[in-house]
């Protein structure tokens, strides 16, 4: 119905799909802008949401409407883009926009805290100031040392104090209209230091093409061998951006594994580089985020959900190591970071910058297809060169603690010679699993469809999917046998091995079990600085963007492991993560060699593993269009849990009666899913795969909307999935 009341089409933080409509506040006399903050009756509670839209109509009659309680931000908090972004993903990922919206805010703001002030207050001159004589006032020695002072820039007023100018003196200049106060942060002209060498020629060739693109959107895959100087690249350009004024958003997959990175962005810039990530408390959080907003932070440097801060005038944004799962949210809004990044970069009418030694196949496809920028740097920027792979084939062979005998020789000759090696095994616990030796009874974990993991440092059952621990059983629950055997290597059996084959040598295990404190990589990166011949053995926490000057010899227990997970992008994730645990060696003047331990050397994915990461794609991007898999097609999920088995699935099956396939889209399932139980739940999914993403859309959305209507327990949770990472 039509009314004269303004209604309000607000986002609600619940799960359910839609808009809920109130009238303003009583006593409201003024125009809503969308994205502004309201308390509204939800129920018998009060919440904080944010008005979508002023509208004039509504379904329910306006005697039944509700009223805002209050207005809690006269102009919105979300700058236009950042609203229209996360409009954009709550239609693109299929989730409750009254969930996705507070995305963008702060904790304190979602709460409907007002946004933390940051303004700092300085002094700086005025145009009258800057134009007298040097020297002047000569009647007055304090004032003109103060104007001196104050002609290399704004100060601010608790820095003048420490450099003895009192507050008279700076009252004195106000007066005469010399000087006026400013917020001093955005008065500060932004700089950067010189850069510390000059650009190669590959490197300056992606710089110059990223630079002629600022100030519009395009998006550049830098696709950069490891060592190639890829950071320096982002550095320089990010320098171009302040020097236009505009903010620069940097996304790690880490941030504090990596605390080198983080280091050589704040030290390069005169200007202010925030860092956001998961272990900052909320008062910390609500600051950097106001910062943000007023165009304060120059820099932003953050994990994956910072992609949604936001920024006053953003230039330029940057990915690095945009091929990691750790950009893929896989709870609640389901989302890539990497890919509302480049949405974001089209709103904001900026540049994008995806950076990788192992670009994701899409991204790869992407660059094939002409959308984006291909630059490549193709060396190694230092000293480094490139270290050459060996593959040794294990087959038939007998292994200590998952080592053949030539690899043991290999570390040994390394540390005799005073270098370090890293060893890389993809499992952590001392086994994968605890078997009855006399019936082949296995410790499962009792709420997971899972083999639970022997740890022996301290001595326990740990579930790897439910974090549940046991004690150690001294018999067979099945025949009662002691003859209880670990089986399947993990980090700490080979660690055990090698500390006491290499007794002389330290042996570093680097492994989400040793590296759960926060100092424990800083505090392991120190001590490789001392260059001390040692042993590194660890997962796949060590293929990140580390920097390990002395390490020679990297070595792949089991290079097989992925080769054959049920997952579509297990081959992609071998490539990637041996190209970039391989490339942890030899980064200065010292050659490095990496060995690959394989079953399968014939295999001719492993077979060619010593060719350039990118020759091995073509092969890869060929299968997945065979297969109709991403890059090509577009794939969407709908996934279930429960703690009924059948529930689920009949709750899929119907959706799927009552919503026959759209075209251009196959559904597949319901299945359950590979590893049912987790967690005492049943997981179940079924799968939309569709020859293009509009179809794709189309049919989700169908999808979405049955499921809205079906009625099921309470129970059961069902979720989207689009663009799904997680293995099927
Ligand atoms: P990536 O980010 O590609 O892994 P980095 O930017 O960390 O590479 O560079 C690797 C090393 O090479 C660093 O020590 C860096 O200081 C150095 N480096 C980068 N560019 C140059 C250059 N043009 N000349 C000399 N050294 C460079
Ligand atoms: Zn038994
Ligand atoms: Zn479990």
């Amino acid at each position: 119905m039509n009314t004269d009341t303004p209604v309000w089409k607000c986002a609600v933080p619940t799960p359910l799909r839609r808009l809920f409509d109130y009238r303003p506040p009583k006593g409201w006399n003024g125009k809503a802008t969308p994205g502004m903050r309201v308390t509204v009756p939800f129920g018998r509670r009060s919440l904080t949401a944010i008005v979508v839209q002023e509208a004039r109509d509504s379904d329910i009659p306006l005697a039944q409407l509700r009223s805002a309680s209050s207005v809690l931000d006269i102009s919105p908090l979300y700058p236009r883009p950042l609203l229209a972004l996360l409009q954009w993903a709550a239609d693109y990922y299929q989730h409750p926009v009254g969930e996705v919206l507070p995305v963008g805010l702060s904790p304190g703001e979602r709460r409907g805290k007002p946004e933390r002030s940051v303004a700092e207050a300085g002094l700086t001159l005025t145009e009258r100031g800057q134009g007298l004589p040097a020297g002047a006032p000569h009647n007055a020695r304090k004032q003109a040392a103060l104007i001196d002072r104050l002609r290399q820039g704004p100060v601010g007023l608790d820095q003048l104090k420490t450099e003895g100018f009192a507050r008279s003196i700076c009252q004195a200049l106000l007066n005469k209209a010399l000087a006026t106060t400013c917020d001093l942060a955005i008065a500060q002209r932004w700089e950067s230091l010189p850069p510390p060498f000059t650009a190669n020629e590959e490197q300056q060739l992606a710089i110059t093409n990223i630079l002629a693109a600022l100030g519009q959107f395009s998006v550049h895959l830098l696709y950069g061998v490891t060592g190639s100087g890829k950071t320096e690249v982002y550095l320089q350009s990010i320098a171009a951006c302040l020097t236009r004024g505009q903010q620069a958003l940097v996304l790690l997959p880490e941030i504090s594994l990596t605390p080198q990175t983080l280091a050589r962005f704040e030290a390069r810039f005169k200007a202010p580089v925030l860092a956001l990530h998961s272990g900052m408390g909320d008062a910390e959080r609500d600051k950097t985020w106001a910062a943000a907003r007023s165009g304060r932070a120059a820099v932003i440097v953050g994990t994956r959900s910072a992609v949604f801060t936001p920024l006053m005038k953003p230039g330029l944004i940057i990915v690095d190591e945009e091929h990691d799962p750790a950009f893929i949210q896989q709870d609640g809004l389901r989302y890539s970071a990497r890919d509302i990044a480049i949405k974001r970069g089209q709103l904001e009418d900026c540049v994008v910058v995806l950076g990788s030694a192992t670009p994701s196949l899409e991204s790869w496809q992407n660059a094939d297809t002409g959308r984006y920028q291909r630059h490549v740097l193709s060396q190694r920027a230092g000293l480094g060169r490139l270290p050459a792979k060996h593959l040794i084939d294990i087959s038939g062979l007998s292994l200590s603690a998952g080592l053949s005998n030539e690899i043991i020789g290999h570390i040994d000759r390394v540390l005799t010679d005073g270098q370090q090696a890293l060893i890389f095994l993809n499992r952590r616990g001392f086994a994968n699993a605890l078997v009855c030796h006399d019936c082949g009874w296995n410790a499962e974990c009792q709420a997971c469809d899972a083999r639970m993991t022997l740890h022996k440092a301290p001595p326990g059952l740990h579930c790897h999917h439910c974090g549940r621990r046991h004690r150690l059983p001294a018999t067979c629950a099945q025949c009662g046998s002691a003859r209880l055997v670990g089986s399947g290597i993990g980090t700490q059996q080979t660690e055990t091995f090698l500390s006491e084959r290499f007794n002389a040598f330290p042996v570093v295990r680097v492994d989400s079990d040793t590296m759960a404190s926060r100092a424990a990589m800083p505090a392991l990166i120190e001590r490789l600085k001392s260059g001390e011949p040692l042993l590194l053995i660890g997962t796949q926490m060590l293929s990140k963007g580390h920097h390990f000057p002395d390490v020679t010899l990297v070595a792949i227990v089991d290079a097989d492991a992925l080769l054959f997970s049920p997952d579509f992008r297990g081959e992609e994730r071998l490539i990637q993560l041996v190209t970039q645990v391989a490339g942890r060696a030899g980064r200065e003047e010292k050659a490095g060699e990496v060995f690959i331990q394989t079953r399968q050397p014939d295999h001719h994915l492993i077979a060619q593993l010593d060719a350039p990461y990118h020759q091995l794609l073509p092969a890869l991007l060929a299968q997945r269009l065979q297969a109709g898999l991403p890059p090509h097609g577009a794939l969407g999920v709908i996934r279930c849990d429960s703690q009924d088995k059948q529930e689920g699935l009949d709750f899929l099956t119907e959706l799927r009666k009552h919503a026959p396939a759209p075209p251009g889209c196959r559904i597949i399932g319901p299945v359950l899913a590979a590893m049912a139980r987790r967690k005492n739940r049943y997981r179940c999914h079924m799968i939309v795969a569709a020859s293009h993403r509009g179809a794709l859309a189309h049919g989700m959305r169908a999808l979405v909307a049955s499921a809205e209507g079906t009625r099921h327990s309470s129970k059961l949770n069902w979720s989207v999935d689009i663009d799904p990472y997680e293995s099927l």
